[in-house]
């Protein structure tokens, strides 16, 4: 059986700290699919077009990753594309009580799907979609951050 893996986020914007989870990701499923979650009660900074449009740009030389949103719980999404994980990244021990929260939640959902942590590389761990946000809402340069190739407009 073919071992399908849902790395789920916002991805606004997609990050280094992202793409490094997903290029670590590859190698150990058959089939990894990004989803980003469409949470109607989040304001986001880039429309759902364009981040998908950014992590198909940065996943291109993958053959084995699709870009996907969703509505409603990942546990569904998951069964709806036939994974049996679910990915998240490790930045910190405020991650870790957030996301053990989650997983418990989903594996009560759903006692066949797994969520598997990786935990963030040190020089990436600081990195977080939010604050990037904060950074280009100021208009401060955020290309350290982001992965190569990605431009925003920051005006
Ligand atoms: P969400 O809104 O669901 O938290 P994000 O797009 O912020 O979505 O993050 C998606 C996943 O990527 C989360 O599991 C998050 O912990 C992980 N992640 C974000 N930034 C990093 C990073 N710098 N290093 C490792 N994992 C990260």
């Amino acid at each position: 059986m073919k071992k399908i893996a849902v790395f789920p986020g916002s991805f606004d914007p997609i990050t280094k700290g992202h793409l490094d989870i997903i290029e670590r990701a590859v190698p150990i499923f058959d089939e990894l699919i990004i989803g980003i979650g469409i949470n109607t009660e989040k304001k986001n900074l880039f429309p759902l077009a364009q981040r998908k449009a950014w992590i198909e740009q940065v996943t291109s030389n993958f053959n084995n990753v699709k870009v996907a949103d969703y509505q409603g719980l990942t546990v569904d999404f998951c069964k709806s594309v036939d994974a049996k994980y679910i990915i998240r990244g490790l930045r910190n021990a405020g991650d870790f009580e957030f996301e053990r929260s989650i997983a418990q939640m989903n594996a009560d959902l759903a006692n066949n799907i797994e969520t598997i942590f990786m935990v963030a590389r040190p020089e990436l761990s600081h990195i977080a979609s939010t604050l990037v946000r904060d950074v280009i809402r100021n208009g401060g340069d955020v290309k350290a951050f982001l992965p190569k190739g990605i431009m925003v407009d920051i005006r």
